[in-house]
């Protein structure tokens, strides 16, 4: 349910700083901001123009604070409603008095993310644009926020627009053979509409395909460590951690065996996890790291095989280099501070695989594996970052499903060939509401909630 009255809260994050923002949205907040602001010289209140001023509790009079003020009247400010922002000293104690004097003006406290969800029911912005919001807010490398900005843009929004056009004309012309159903039609005109439905059901699986490298780019890429016990892998990836900007999970931590770490190199993140070692037990709870360890091993993006080069080579080390074949993946032979045992060339990698010498004690070779890390998916992620890809499951789902109505439609055009028109628009006009929820709030109060749950008071 759409609420209109009239909403405040601080824009800027909670504690000290230079300067904070009160925001107010909704159809009283220019007659709340009167009775806050004191505007320094008398003069009309222009539209987004920033005027100097006192701010003042409203029931004291007393002066609260000096700041500036901005007025922008609705339907064109970014709710869609009147808003005022009000900026003032990045002071807490001031921005709650602020509030609270607004909410005893007759304001409510928003809620996470309202006035982007306000943004999104006045039709300012769609759902994905909103979404990208969110995703430029929280991105923590170059990568992520170049692909948030660009949805932000609507590049994806156009790209859906298009598939959704080419399915919108096709029922058009499906729904006007309904009143014609008896008449012969021209194969030619059959088969031009399959065609143009299986265009669009290429166009929705490649953007659902994107879905994998879009997450990786927000997520980032999972690179897993795997070696005998003791070979440095822990130490390498802690070595790794030096080489870029470590990134602090926005997540809770959770217990694991494994060490995992997020670090940006290049702008793209990786996501850097040890594994125990795969070595033969009979422990029962080791067994069972073990099992999680493979686990991790067939799911990463990327392997990094790690090998002491001052012992000798064992047959574990050679399975290790098995897991790595085929696989994208890096061969670091470790340790190579200390005298060698045996030459990379030992190792029979296959010509694919890079392998790099590193010391995890001296730093050596680290940036050369960092830089190979980098070299493996920088393709991939540049083209991830100019294309517009989905990157929530939500929109996966939706894809899949209008992919899958569409399938359904283009079947019974061949079984009936056009003489079942109305068949064929049920299943259009499914799909079509699947590509639209992907954008539009369709009156879905649930799927608005789990959205805006994601974002922060004051967005
Ligand atoms: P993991 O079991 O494979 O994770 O190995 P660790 O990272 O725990 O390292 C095992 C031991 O090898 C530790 O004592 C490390 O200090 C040592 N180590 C790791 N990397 C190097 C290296 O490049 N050179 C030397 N000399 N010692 C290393």
């Amino acid at each position: 349910m759409y609420r209109s009255d009239t909403i405040v809260a601080c824009a800027t994050p909670p504690g000290r700083g230079g300067v904070a923002i009160v925001r107010l949205s909704g159809d009283q907040a220019l007659t709340i901001a009167e009775t806050l602001f004191r505007p320094s010289r008398a003069r009309q209140w222009s539209p987004r123009r920033l005027v100097h001023g006192v701010v003042r509790d409203p029931d004291r009079g007393q002066a609260i604070d000096e700041g500036l003020l901005v007025w922008m009247p609705g339907p064109h400010s970014f709710t869609g409603e009147d808003v005022v922002e009000l900026q003032v000293h990045g002071a807490p104690l001031v921005v709650e008095r602020i509030v609270a004097a607004a909410i005893r003006l007759g304001a409510r406290a928003a809620d996470r993310g309202e006035f982007t969800r306000r943004a999104v029911l006045n039709g300012r912005i769609d759902l994905l644009q909103a979404e990208a919001i969110s995703d430029l807010v929280d991105a923590r490398v170059e990568a992520g926020a170049d692909a948030a900005w660009a949805q932000l843009q609507g590049a994806l929004s156009e790209r859906l627009g298009r598939i959704r056009n080419e399915v919108v004309e096709v029922l058009a012309e499906v729904e006007a053979n309904v009143d014609f159903s008896d008449e012969e039609l021209p194969d030619e005109r059959v088969d031009v509409r399959t065609e143009r439905l299986l265009r669009s059901i290429a166009e929705i699986e490649s953007l659902a395909g994107g879905f994998a490298a879009a997450r990786r780019l927000r997520d980032g890429y999972s690179v897993v460590f795997t070696g005998r016990p003791n070979v440095g892998k822990s130490s390498l990836v802690n070595a790794l951690l030096g080489t870029g900007r470590m990134i602090v999970s926005h997540e809770p931590g959770t217990t694991r065996d494994t060490v995992e770490e997020t670090v940006d190199l290049g702008g793209i993140a990786f996501v850097l996890t040890d594994t125990a070692g795969l070595r033969a037990t009979t422990s029962a709870a080791e067994r069972e790291a073990i099992a999680r360890t493979r686990e991790r091993v067939a799911a990463a993006d990327i392997l990094v095989g790690v090998f002491d080069r001052s012992v000798g080579l064992t047959p574990q080390d050679r399975a290790v280099m098995a897991e790595l074949a085929g696989r994208r993946a890096v061969a670091a032979v470790n340790k190579c501070d200390l005298p060698a045992r045996w030459s990379a060339g030992d190792l029979a990698a296959d010509q694919q695989l890079a392998v790099i010498e590193t010391s995890a004690r001296t730093g050596c070779g680290c940036e050369q594996l960092a830089a190979r890390l980098v070299e493996l998916v920088s393709g991939e992620a540049a083209i991830q970052r100019e294309t517009p890809a989905i990157s929530r499951v939500r929109h996966r789902v939706a894809l899949d499903k209008a992919a899958e109505r569409l399938r359904a439609a283009t079947d019974l055009m061949r079984m009936h060939e056009d003489r079942a028109p109305e068949l064929v628009a049920v299943e259009l006009r499914a799909a079509l509401t699947e590509l639209a929820g992907i954008t539009e709030p369709l009156d879905n109060e649930e799927v608005l909630d789990k959205i805006f749950s994601e974002f922060c008071i004051g967005k």
